[in-house]
């Protein structure tokens, strides 16, 4: 049944392009406002594992990610000479999850949910600069001078979000806004990044194989991480990640606060060209088989927000939890954050008063904040260990690869697997794996519209 609100969804990337194709299927009015010009060609390596596919199983999508995707076998990690110090079985876990890991490059994935959003309610070129609220609306002002108003405002709009700051500024003008959620960001890495062009898979063998293969090497002589992906069509993803310490990121204002772009990243592309590759080569082969402009350098900042809504606005993905990127959990837990919300608008009552609103955003971070600390946290460590450069960091990694069995590295991967949020108004797709899955409710609304009571 078509709804009586409106919702206006501030940013196109992950969150914000699965909440739209949720709203659609929810017969809830909505549009996406998108302040890039066209659709993104700039990202690396982005993967989806047990906690979010059963999602894209409901929606009929398995296929379509199977398409861009390789499943992992298995993580390499390497030292700086090649010589390799670990090699992580990601397929032990597979039958258990009921899931594999897939990879692949951002750039695919966001051609394939933009592809599954009607043409006419993604808005390109609409920068937000403001979020104005009032009693009965709330409205969006572009930095074209335009305007628009809606029932609710949703802030899909990354890591520096717009519709955060005006949310922030006005709960704080009222003396509401936690002290911590003043402060920055805090900032330990900056990433360059991209996807090539086909590559020779005779010159690399490892392109040909069915599987992802992940090469992630360490050097000891800066301070960089070098990370290596195969994905379908013969190409590589490949990151470089340079540690930064506190005392440095402090300085470090020519990057801070800057967005995914690639303005500075050509210098560090001349910083990095002579060193030694994953798969062979050096960096030079990759960084050339990438056209420029696809190229991308990023500050890896993170914080985890108290405040998630005011009023009719509300927060989602990395608006309100940046996460570090090395355990994966960025974009899952923001596609997680779009179907929690969408169940729960779709339980809104048709007027849509602050007061109904408000009961609606606070049941969706109820849900969802614990969860999100829980992959937060579990990103810093990852990321200490895959990328971390201090002393402590060094042994903690060797520890941990050298002297920590297997199945104990895996049951630390296994917890956040147990939350897999499904859409509360479809059909949910049973349980795979043998793991204990936590139970999820169906949608009062859907049960009273379907003539059905039971629980799944
Ligand atoms: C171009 C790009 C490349 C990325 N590449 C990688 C990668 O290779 N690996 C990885 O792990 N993560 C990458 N990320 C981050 C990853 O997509 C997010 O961490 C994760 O998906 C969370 O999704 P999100 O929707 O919250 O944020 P995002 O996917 O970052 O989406 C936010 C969207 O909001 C738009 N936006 C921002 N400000 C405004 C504004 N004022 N008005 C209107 N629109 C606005 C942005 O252009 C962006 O499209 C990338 C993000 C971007 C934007």
């Amino acid at each position: 049944m078509p709804r009586e609100f409106k919702v206006l969804i501030a940013g196109g990337g992950m969150a914000g392009l699965i909440l739209g194709q949720l709203l659609e299927l929810a017969g809830i009015e909505y549009m996406i406002f998108e302040k890039a010009p066209r659709p993104t060609t700039l990202g690396s390596a982005m993967g989806f594992g047990p906690n979010i596919m059963p999602l894209f199983e409901q929606l009929g999508m398995l296929e379509d990610i199977a398409k861009i995707s390789k499943l992992v076998d298995h993580t390499l990690v390497l030292d700086e000479d090649l010589n390799v110090v670990a090699d992580i079985d990601g397929k032990a876990m597979r039958k258990k999850l009921g899931y594999g890991h897939y990879i692949f490059s951002r750039p695919d994935m966001f051609q394939l949910l933009l592809s599954r959003v009607p043409a006419h309610k993604v808005f390109f070129s609409k920068k937000i600069l403001t979020v104005e609220e009032e009693i009965d609306k709330v409205t969006l002002k572009f930095s074209d001078n335009s305007q628009i108003s809606g029932d609710i405002c949703v802030g899909a709009d990354g890591g520096y979000s717009a519709v955060r700051q005006s949310l922030y500024r006005s709960l704080k003008a009222r003396g509401i806004l936690p002290r911590k959620d003043m402060e920055d960001l805090t900032f330990g890495f900056y990433n360059l990044l991209g996807t090539t062009n086909p590559m020779d898979p005779a010159k690399y063998p490892a392109l040909a194989a069915p599987d992802c293969k992940i090469e992630l090497m360490q050097r000891t002589t800066t301070k960089h991480a070098l990370h290596t992906f195969t994905v379908p069509g013969n190409r590589f993803c490949w990151n470089v990640t340079n540690h930064v310490q506190t005392d440095e990121g402090a300085n470090c204002t020519v990057f801070r606060n800057s967005e995914w772009g690639n303005e500075t990243a050509q210098s560090m592309c001349n910083e990095v060209r002579d060193f030694k590759a994953p798969f062979g080569g050096t960096m030079a082969d990759y960084i050339d088989a990438t056209p420029k402009e696809a190229i991308s350098i990023v500050m890896l900042e993170e914080k985890l927000f108290k405040t998630w809504y005011g009023s009719r606005t509300v927060l989602v993905g990395d608006a309100c939890h940046k996460m570090l990127p090395s355990a994966g959990q960025g974009a899952i837990n923001a596609i997680q954050d779009a179907v929690v919300l969408a169940n729960n608008l779709y339980d809104l009552p048709d007027r849509p008063t602050l007061k109904n609103i408000s009961f609606c955003f606070n049941l969706y971070r109820s849900e969802r904040y614990p969860m999100a600390k829980m992959a937060f946290q579990l990103s810093q460590q990852q990321s200490k260990l895959i990328s971390g450069q201090s002393l402590t960091d060094r042994m903690k990694r060797k520890m941990a690869f050298s002297y920590i069995p297997q199945f104990v590295q895996n049951k630390a991967m296994e917890k956040p697997n147990a939350y897999r949020p499904q859409v509360n108004f479809l059909p949910m797709v049973p349980d795979r794996g043998t793991y204990k899955v936590l139970q999820r409710r169906l949608s009062k609304r859907y049960q009273e519209e379907m003539g059905v009571s039971k629980a799944v």
